[in-house]
């Protein structure tokens, strides 16, 4: 038996090609341009609906400016981990102001958001302990319980009964930590924090949460999902990741002075890896300043939140519960999802599909998400192509009258009558 037969008979793999044979398949697109509101991907100029970069600072010149500058002084690499000699003084700065942004004691960076839970996850929590997971937590949450010796329990996804029923289950005296997502990544609704916390002090539990998507966006000042229920006192660990809002690559952990020393001396993840580089700690540096001033943005994307989000709603579309800029179109099964998709990528707007597993089975799902930097003529295209494409897979009422909308000058790079007539030749 070969190892690599595998590589050869794979389930997955078998789809995959059958997918791109079909022209369906969404992934791994190569894009041309930075991560703006408009992008080029594969030579197609379209409208990016998909992008994690809320704030719209991938691009700032302040940013790009602070990493350039940080190259010229550092470097661009460390060649170390932050234990023997990867440790700069602007990493330590860094961790300051992002203790101070999400208001705890202290905070320790890591190369990705991944692996600072990795990092925090399996230095925290021992054998004869318990993690209790919501059972839509991020991927980084199950494969950093998989690192530690602890014994994982699931509970439904923001269902405070059943997590009291596992929290009753193990009792009150072992160690527990409770992990949840802030903002859910895949549907935009926001954990439950007043109510498990309030659960987690009856049950002696200690609760983290994972604030990928909350950071910059939820909060005074963007200080993310327990600033935002006014909690940051009861949550004990807060992760974020420098991917999203903050325009760059890497993450923190912030908790007790205590516990993040603890992990500086604990965490395999981070004495054994090379520390996050110059210019990436350089431009989230640049970004947070942004932050600091930057509630005109935040009112910006909530704006274009709002804006999209009645526009589907109008359109008839269900947008589950999200509270928040990501907003999920619930499409129902896979093949649909990808059909959905094909559509909108033809259209020049560029969308990801979540399909099962990543989304529960009957449930796939187009994500969008908002930027600051979203005009809204962006957002009217969009929804333009929603209608379009909705009507085109019987997903909204066909006898409704077609939306008006504003043209914009620049409707020409979407052009509807070419949309048609290939939507004509698609499915006749
Ligand atoms: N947690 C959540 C909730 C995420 O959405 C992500 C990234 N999608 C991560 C952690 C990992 O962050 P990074 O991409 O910075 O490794």
């Amino acid at each position: 038996m070969d190892i690599f037969d595998k590589c050869r008979n794979d389930e997955i793999i078998k789809t995959v090609n059958y997918l791109k044979e079909h022209g369906v398949f969404p992934y791994f697109h190569t894009m041309e341009s930075g991560q703006d509101p408009e992008v080029i991907v594969e030579g197609k100029n379209m409208v990016m609906m998909g992008s994690n970069n809320y704030l719209g600072l991938t691009s700032n010149w302040r940013v790009k400016t602070a990493a350039i500058n940080a190259v010229r002084k550092y470097g661009v690499g460390c060649t170390g981990s932050r234990f023997l000699n990867g440790t700069l003084d602007i990493h330590e700065k860094l961790e300051g102001e992002i203790a101070d942004l999400v208001g705890k004691e202290a905070a320790l960076l890591f190369s990705t958001g991944m692996q600072s839970n990795f990092g925090a996850i399996s230095a925290l929590v021992d054998r004869h302990e318990y993690i209790l997971l919501d059972e839509y937590d991020h991927a980084s949450i199950i494969d950093g319980c998989r690192l530690s010796f602890g014994k994982v329990f699931k509970f439904k996804h923001n269902d405070m009964a059943d997590l009291e029923r596992v929290l009753n289950f193990i009792g009150k005296e072992k160690g527990k930590l409770i992990i949840v997502d802030g903002i859910y990544s895949m549907e935009g609704d926001i954990a439950n924090l007043p109510e498990i916390v309030r659960l987690a002090k009856k049950y002696n539990a200690r609760v983290m949460v994972d604030d990928a998507h909350g950071i910059g966006v939820l909060g005074k000042n963007g200080a993310g999902t327990a600033a935002h229920f006014g909690l940051t006192d009861q949550v004990d660990i807060i992760m974020g990741t420098f991917s999203k809002s903050l325009a760059s690559t890497g993450g923190f952990i912030a908790a007790d002075k205590d516990i993040i020393f603890y992990l500086k001396h604990h965490s395999r993840i981070l004495i054994f890896t090379a520390s996050m580089c110059p210019p990436n700690t350089a431009s989230v540096r640049a970004a947070l300043e942004i932050l600091r001033n930057g509630e005109r943005r935040r009112k910006q994307l909530w704006k274009n939140t709002a804006k999209m989000k009645k526009g589907l709603q109008l359109l008839g579309y269900d947008t589950g519960k999200s509270e928040t800029p990501i907003i999920p179109i619930i499409i129902g099964d896979d093949e649909k999802a990808f059909r959905m998709w094909r559509i909108l990528f033809d259209v020049g707007i560029f969308s990801t599909p979540v399909v099962s597993p990543a989304a529960p089975v009957g449930r796939a799902l187009i994500r969008v998400s908002l930027m600051a930097t979203h005009t809204n003529e962006h957002i009217e295209r969009a929804l333009e192509a929603f209608e379009m494409a909705g009507r085109q897979l019987g997903l909204i009422d066909t006898n409704r009258p077609w939306i008006k909308r504003n043209k914009f000058k620049y409707m020409n790079i979407f052009n509807v009558k070419l949309m048609r007539n290939w939507m004509r030749d698609l499915w006749r």
